[in-house]
């Protein structure tokens, strides 16, 4: 690290700066398949800490130093985004407060986790129904900077839908608070003489000249977190510009966002699920079709192997939930225990919740949905107590941490761990998924979990990636799945965004042209490369094959 960055910064900035080793090695990981070392980490105690580290950072950029800033919150990433080896601006430390909660929205700072934020919301009643299944572990800011989404998001939508304003501090320092603006607003911004006002300009420009590639090109499933949401901006309907709705899942490389107000939803109360054993993988499209009918809530779903996993770490997992609830819970598994033990575990449960105001009318869909497939010869329950169902959540939930605790030896890789594609498109893009991953039998196991009513799925593979071998097929297999998701209609991520792992797909994904979009946003936010540099636009497959860890620790 360049020392006459760290001393000027350390006179205009509030919170702590640290190159300790405990805190840089901390800060090198998130969940993914990647690690950097940042030379320097930086804890923010307000806004204008966060506007003065990037002011510095930009003097440093204009001087010709190679310095840039990279947020970082809850750490959980599964694509390497808040990986770098500059400088780490982290908000969990001080900037963790919810600063209100209205009736229908909250406003937050980045660096609240989840579950904190949660109870805040609750107490009024309220939810942000977006969460992600890393919940216990991730905060705000990487939940709106990956425009996350999770079990309930097949009713309610991804984060972007929640996102009403952001407070943000741009590339060259200046603060702003990006929302929904008219026409004449939006007029107003435009004559400004600052890098907002720039920013308002050229990118009403960018997305009015380029109005009819961006619509083709905007991926056509129901959630995406691949490239630049450039097709979000503008609201037709309510004929207002909102840059926030942009900010959000740009992985920190536009802005850093300081304050977010999010709208908030009434969850429904009632909740009954429909719980599918699946043995035959050829009928699952069918389903999916006959049980979205009934509007569920959520549509989840587990494999043959994480079931099983589960079961055999049962004890490890129970051991976190305290004795009364582990010992009920112990008891709840005794029919998966025999299922495991008698080799009869199906090759994929599915779990529809529906939520309703009474437990009348949720019971009633399920039921509806439960006949619906009565023709398929299937193993179907209905578990009407939340309590009952608890344990398929646990499974659902738990499925990716379950697989980074107990496999040594073996690394949860992710790298094909979040693609979607039209539901209806199953029955072709399973068999000729499946025959490309037993190409790689030898290498690797894998486990899928996922969305089912999306169509997003989860495919960890687990192995050895000290083995250089097993490294190259990182980048062998990674491609020939997303040919194939691209053939059939899909996007690379729903949720988990692109990073260091998949920025080098964006132009297979969107083609040359929106590329080059992308590259044109990024220069219009962050002219100098400020921001978290080589995410979203500048990533290449050596950068890949450069950073990936290279032991199974
Ligand atoms: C077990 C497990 C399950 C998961 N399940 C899901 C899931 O269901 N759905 C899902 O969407 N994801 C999931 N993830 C991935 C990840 O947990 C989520 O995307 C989460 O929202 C990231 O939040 P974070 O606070 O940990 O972000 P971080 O890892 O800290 O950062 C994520 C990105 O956001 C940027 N960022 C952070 N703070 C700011 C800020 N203030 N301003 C600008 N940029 C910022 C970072 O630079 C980085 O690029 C899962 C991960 C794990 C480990």
């Amino acid at each position: 690290m360049n020392e006459a960055f760290k001393e000027n910064l350390i006179k205009v900035f509030n919170g702590e700066v640290s190159d300790s080793e405990e805190d840089i090695k901390k800060a090198s990981r998130d969940t993914s398949l990647f690690t950097l070392t940042p030379s320097l980490i930086t804890y923010p105690t307000n806004t204008d800490d966060v506007a003065a580290l990037v002011k510095t950072a930009h003097q440093a950029k204009e001087n010709g130093d190679a310095v840039s800033v990279t947020a970082r919150s809850g750490g959980t990433d599964m694509s390497g985004g808040p990986l770098t080896t500059s400088v780490v601006a982290s908000f969990t430390k001080h900037m963790n407060k919810v600063l209100e909660v209205g009736d229908t929205y909250a406003v937050t700072q980045p660096g609240v986790y989840y579950r904190d934020f949660e109870k805040e919301t609750l107490k009024k009643g309220l939810l942000l129904p977006s969460y992600p299944a890393s919940r216990e572990i991730c905060a705000m800011g990487g939940i709106v900077a990956n425009n996350s989404g999770g079990e309930r998001t097949l009713k309610y939508g991804k984060t972007e839908k929640y996102v009403e304003e952001l407070e943000v501090v741009l590339s060259d320092g200046s603060v702003t608070t990006f929302k929904a603006l008219n026409d004449a607003e939006l007029e107003e911004k435009k004559k400004l003489n600052t890098l907002e006002g720039e920013i308002y300009k050229k990118m009403d420009e960018l997305l009015t000249e380029n109005e009819n590639l961006i619509e083709e090109r905007k991926p056509k499933v129901s959630k995406n977190s691949a490239g630049y949401a450039l097709w979000s901006i503008k609201d037709k309907e309510a004929h207002t510009f909102n840059l926030a709705k942009l900010v959000c899942g740009s992985q920190g490389t536009l802005a850093l966002w300081t304050k977010a107000k999010l709208g908030l939803v009434t969850p429904k109360q009632h909740r009954a699920m429909l719980v599918v054993f699946l043995t035959n993988m050829d009928i699952l499209p069918e389903i999916v079709q006959r049980v979205l009918v009934q509007k569920p809530e959520s549509f989840e779903s587990y494999d043959d192997k994480t079931f099983t996993l589960a079961i055999k770490f049962l004890p490890d997992m129970l051991k976190q939930m305290g004795f009364i609830k582990a010992a009920r819970l112990g008891i709840d598994f005794i029919p998966e225990i025999e299922m495991v033990a008698v080799g009869g575990v199906p090759k994929m449960i599915l779990m529809a919740e529906f939520a309703e105001d009474t437990i009348e009318e949720a019971d009633a869909k399920a039921t509806a949905a439960r006949e619906a497939l009565k023709d398929l010869s299937l193993r179907v329950e209905i578990e009407k107590d939340e309590r009952q169902a608890e344990k398929y959540w646990i499974v659902r939930r738990e499925s990716f941490s379950l697989l980074r605790k107990n496999l040594h030896g073996l690394y949860a890789s992710p790298f094909i761990d979040d693609f979607v594609i039209p539901p209806k498109t199953y029955p072709k893009f399973f068999p000729e998924l499946n025959a490309l991953l037993a190409q790689y039998k030898d290498h690797f196991i894998y486990t899928i979990a996922g969305h089912a009513g999306n169509g997003n799925f989860h495919i960890i593979p687990l192995m050895n990636i000290a083995k250089e071998e097993n490294r190259k097929i990182v980048l062998e297999l990674a491609p020939k799945v997303y040919n194939l998701v691209i053939k059939y209609g899909g996007t690379t991520t729903g949720e988990h965004n692109d990073g260091i792992i998949r920025t080098p797909y964006l132009a297979l994904l969107f083609g040359k042209e929106m590329e080059e979009l992308f590259e044109q946003t990024k220069k219009i936010f962050d002219p100098l490369d400020v921001f978290n540099p080589k995410k979203k636009v500048g990533g290449t497959f050596a950068d890949i094959e450069k950073d990936m860890l290279r032991s199974n620790t």
